[in-house]
């Protein structure tokens, strides 16, 4: 299946859930009972369920209390690391293949991992992203442009039913500048969704676009970036925080641009290294609970991100808690020759697409990239020739890249011996 059929058939079986996911955005909007209700009778219900069918934490031998947070103290957090070592214990015995879709994540450290979703937690993912647009004062059909998606085609759009009808169009590889800021004005997209960096791509590329809105993600959002998008979009920045594990885990407060936790999905903790909860206000590791997620469940999963808990509440009014996110995403950036960062994750996860088995970006200078890459036993050579000039259009020529095939003793580790995807001999300058 082509990448366009295969979008459209996610499009189409996500879209059967928009019965649920409506129900799902009214019962939100017409809440009855405390956030803290919700979130005690969704913990209950998941820890009730997984501790029975999830090997991996029936082994912990715990009932259920009264209490389901006393219950979920008792678990040890859990690593992207333990859960791939061990990938199998992970999954409910009980699994419905035909009610989960599964999307494949990444990061700078190791191999990927795929993740599977049950359609509850798509429900509830949409039914939030749906109030959180209403929140933004954005129509239900809105037009959402998502620029320089790397594995895109040049230009596609499609109708999204699952996320309220939205139409969404998208590019990829972009050969003809012109011509695609061209249909980008014709798209007059609403919202613009994309990486910060990307924006900053798309207002070089297509000036003049005017979104209501411009709603960034997966990058750390640094004050200059975004007062650069807003001047230039004349158009407020949005931005929230989230991972392929638990979706959007936090979202800026219409009103204040505060983050505030997802905390109808997610449950989040701030703990020390030793799994520990840290009081609010407290910087440390952030660790998620996906309330919904009975398949492959994430119980108090480290994000490898840095935040606290904010100890004052929005001045909003809403319940749901404030995360500060400390170091932001600690992917690593690429250093440009104009003295520019672009986040390396996007780089990593489109090479991953090719088929290799490991792979590492290695930045020693500001003149070239380098990828060391250990391809699968079926990579071609013309694979490896259109992974190169993929990566080259996802950095936009702006750096050059070259990849080059690599033995296992090539690969720079960590000091405690995990795969590295990034090493930048930059940043210890
Ligand atoms: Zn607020």
């Amino acid at each position: 299946m082509g990448r366009r059929e295969g979008v459209v058939a996610d499009a189409v079986r996500q879209g059967r859930l928009f019965g649920r996911t409506y129900q799902a955005f009214l019962d939100y909007r017409e809440r009855n009972g405390s956030l803290r209700e919700w979130q005690c009778e969704r913990l209950s219900a998941l820890l009730g369920r997984v501790l029975l069918t999830v090997p991996a934490l029936r082994a912990h031998g715990l009932e259920l209390a009264e209490d389901p947070f006393e219950t979920l103290a008792r678990l040890p957090t859990v690593t992207k690391q333990q859960i791939r070592g061990d990938y199998r214990v992970h999954f409910a015995e009980d699994i419905d293949p035909a009610d989960c879709a599964s999307v494949v994540t990444s990061g700078t450290t190791g191999v990927p991992l795929k993740i599977v979703h049950n359609s509850e937690h798509f429900v509830h993912v949409n039914a939030l992203a749906l109030r959180r647009a209403f929140d933004y004062g954005l129509p239900l059909d809105r037009k959402v442009l998502r620029p320089f998606k790397s594995e895109a085609d040049e230009w596609f759009e499609y109708t999204v039913p699952s996320a309220g009808f939205l139409r969404f169009a998208e590019f990829g590889f972009v050969r003809d500048e012109a011509a695609i800021a061209r249909r980008c004005h014709e798209f007059a997209p609403d919202v613009v969704f994309t990486h910060p960096s990307r924006a900053l791509a798309l207002r070089d590329m297509a000036p003049g676009l005017r979104p209501r809105i411009v709603q960034t993600f997966g990058e750390q959002l640094t004050d200059a970036g975004r007062a650069a998008i807003e001047e230039h979009f004349q158009a407020p920045v949005r931005d929230c925080y989230g991972t392929n594990e638990a979706s959007t885990i936090a979202a800026q407060c219409p009103e204040f641009g505060s983050y505030h936790i997802e905390g109808e999905r997610v449950w989040v903790e701030i703990v020390d290294d030793s799994g520990t909860p840290l009081p609010d206000g407290v910087e440390g590791d952030i660790v998620v609970t996906n309330l919904f997620n009975t398949v492959m469940p994430f119980v108090r999963y480290r994000t490898g991100d840095v935040g606290a808990l904010s100890d004052q509440r929005c001045p909003c009014g809403r319940e749901q808690k404030v995360l500060r996110l400390i170091a932001g995403r600690q992917h690593g950036a690429i250093t440009l020759p104009d003295g520019t960062r672009t986040d390396v994750l996007r780089l990593v996860k489109l090479i991953e697409r090719f088929p290799v088995e490991r792979l590492q970006v290695v930045q020693a200078d500001t003149t070239e990239l380098t990828v060391l890459v250990d391809p699968a036993a079926s990579c071609t050579d013309e694979d490896l020739r259109r992974a190169a000039e993929a990566a080259n259009a996802a950095l936009h020529h702006r750096l050059p890249v070259r990849l080059r095939r690599a033995g296992a003793g090539e690969f720079t580790e960590s000091s405690a011996g995990k795969h590295l995807n990034f090493v930048s001999l930059l940043e210890n300058r």
